[in-house]
């Protein structure tokens, strides 16, 4: 089913990759360092096209497919997984207003998210509901031509920094048809953040709570219609997951190649280091590895390109598997560069800590296993 790489692609991974290693690379340890979310390179991304790839051209999208997107995820993900794995939620929140929103909607929001002027939040996690996500309590009440939004949201990427928060809350009864997806902006009265979480790694970029505390939003801030917000929301999370996946193979990927390096540099025992075949032979099964979980990814983009019903199992699947194979590669490269791969000044370590939260959200590699054996035992 593979097919080759059109030119067009190859223009996007080169593109991506020189971006990458030119404005992230040099400076991803010391935002990690710092706590730095470096907003005017993400500016500078989306100058590239890469702060709106699944919205329409006409909303000053790039209209990439699927498979185009995760190339240039893996690539971003090269020069820090940190920035890109932000990049690809700021991602899916456009799409997600691009695909589910009214003209008025796309015209009001798009432009500002796909020149990252504004950033964008996913709000679906709360403090009580993280993988059952359909027990989410945060409600919003329909109060004449306005909803009233009250909750707590949990874990927000880019909460604080970003402008556009797609939230789910619950119009409805209990379960997934009860819940609703609104847009809120950064400056509505009644919303607040918490402080930024301390966290092992996604360092360059802000965690935070988000807190709706009688937030009036007009009814035309309702995404799709009402009952339709987790549908919105899972919908959202098939394209996420392929982003997710694709920002660990990078981050890999630059382990290894940064291992390689190492071990030609590296002598002991009266020789370079790349010459012992046995670590030639774990350098051969780690970029085995991601090129397996490579392939699977690449399959689940077309898919998800295709409409085929299978693509839901196939981006779990694919999220599943290159995140664990992504961070397993990762911790053997820093292996590779002995005591000197737990400094920081290496840049493996932090790759490590950054890739390791990408078996943790967008639902977690448990919840993969999940819909994937629903998928095999035709389970609800
Ligand atoms: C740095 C970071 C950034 C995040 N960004 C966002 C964001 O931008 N927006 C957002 O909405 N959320 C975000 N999240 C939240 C993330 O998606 C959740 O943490 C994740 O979905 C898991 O939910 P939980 O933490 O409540 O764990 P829980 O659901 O409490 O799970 C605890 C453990 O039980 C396991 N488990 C739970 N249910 C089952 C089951 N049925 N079968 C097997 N195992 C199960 C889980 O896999 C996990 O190992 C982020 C999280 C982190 C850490």
């Amino acid at each position: 089913m593979h097919r080759e790489l059109t030119e067009d692609q190859l223009a996007i991974v080169s593109t991506t990759r020189d971006f990458a290693q030119e404005c992230l690379a040099p400076y991803a340890v010391e935002w990690d360092q710092n706590k730095h979310f470096p907003v005017d390179v993400l500016a500078r991304a989306a100058a590239l096209g890469l702060g709106g790839v699944h919205v329409r051209e006409e909303c000053g999208g790039s209209g990439l497919t699927r498979l185009d997107a995760v190339l240039a995820f893996e690539a971003l993900a090269t020069g820090c997984p940190s920035i890109a794995g932000y990049t690809s939620i700021h991602n899916m929140v456009a799409g997600m207003i691009d695909r589910h929103g009214t003209p008025g909607q796309r015209a009001r929001w798009l432009p500002g998210l796909c020149s990252m002027r504004d950033l964008a939040s996913y709000c679906l996690t709360e403090p009580g509901a993280g993988s059952d996500a359909a027990a989410l309590t945060t409600r919003a009440r329909r109060d004449g031509d306005h909803y009233v939004l009250d909750g707590v949201k949990q874990f927000i990427s880019g909460a604080g920094s970003s402008q556009v928060y797609v939230v789910m809350a619950r119009t409805g009864g209990e379960g997934p048809q009860g819940i609703s997806a609104f847009v809120v902006e950064r400056g509505d009265p009644g919303l607040s953040f918490g402080p930024n979480e301390r966290k092992m790694g996604w360092n360059a970029q802000p965690t935070r709570q988000v807190v709706l505390d009688g937030v009036r939003l007009p009814a035309d801030r309702l995404l799709g219609v009402e009952g339709g917000g987790f549908r919105i929301a899972m919908n959202g999370l098939d394209g996420g997951r392929l982003g997710i996946a694709a920002c660990s193979l990078g981050g890999a990927q630059d382990a290894l190649e940064r291992a390689t390096k190492y071990l030609a540099e590296r002598e002991a025992f009266g020789a370079r280091l790349l010459h012992a075949q046995a670590l030639q032979f774990q350098l051969a099964d780690m970029a085995t590895e991601l090129e397996a979980a490579r392939s699977l990814l690449w399959r689940a983009a077309t898919a998800l390109d295709d409409g085929d019903p299978q693509a839901p199992h196939l981006c779990a699947m694919a999220k599943r598997f290159a995140t664990d194979t992504g961070y397993e590669v990762a911790n053997r490269a820093l292996q590779l560069h002995g005591g000197y791969g737990y400094l920081a000044e290496y840049g493996v370590e932090k790759i490590v800590r950054d890739l390791r939260v990408h078996q943790i959200l967008e639902g977690t590699n448990e919840i993969m296993r999940v819909i994937v054996a629903r998928g095999l035992t035709g389970a609800a």
